[in-house]
């Protein structure tokens, strides 16, 4: 028999959207630490993409980090309005802001709000625009474990300063803190 997995996904109605960016408040404040202690869209691992004159608003979630920039972009032309690709792209990449955390500038990404019954951002829209679902679906044998949040910030400050920089410093604050 076929080996298959759980996935969690959530379905976009684009169309019922209408800006309001409950969902990026939402999420922002269930990642905040401690808990709902903060609000701060700018953390949010789901951004609203909007073109106010055309009425359009489009949620994009947080996917991998991309430790490289496109080599190319193609452009986008909906309804008579041309967009970059990047503007409905899901990747933290070196050629943007958006999906990193302001303060750390590590990449964020959308975690379905892990443990929780049904993501936050889904509970907090009130246009249903999202639609929370779990499927199975076949996997490869050798299909490797996605990254978790933790190895993707190593591996994004990797990427950044040199694997040996954030190794001395794990080891550093690893003796500080038997200190
Ligand atoms: S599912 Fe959770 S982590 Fe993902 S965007 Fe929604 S609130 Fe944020
Ligand atoms: S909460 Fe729903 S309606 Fe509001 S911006 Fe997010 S997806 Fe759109």
């Amino acid at each position: 028999m076929a080996k298959t997995k759980k996935i969690k996904r959530i379905k976009i109605d684009a169309d019922r959207c209408n800006g309001c960016r409950g969902c990026e408040i939402a999420c922002s404040a269930y990642h905040a630490e401690p808990r709902f202690s903060s609000i701060n869209p700018a953390k949010s691992r789901v951004q609203v993409i909007t073109h106010r004159l055309r009425n359009i608003w489009l949620p994009v979630f947080a996917g991998d980090y991309a430790p490289a920039e496109c080599m190319g972009r193609d452009v986008y032309t909906i309804d008579g309005t041309e967009y970059d690709e990047c503007a409905f792209c899901r990747a933290a990449c070196p050629s943007r802001d958006l999906f990193k955390d302001p303060d750390s500038g590590l990449p964020l990404k959308c975690d379905m709000c892990e443990g929780e019954d049904e993501p936050w951002c889904v509970k907090w829209c009130l246009n249903d625009v999202l639609t929370y679902e779990e499927v199975e679906v076949p996997v490869e044998e050798d299909e490797p474990e996605p990254l978790g949040e933790v190895e993707l910030g190593l591996e994004a400050l990797a990427n950044k300063h040199g694997l040996n920089k954030v190794m001395e410093t794990l080891a550093r604050m690893q003796v500080a803190k038997k200190a």
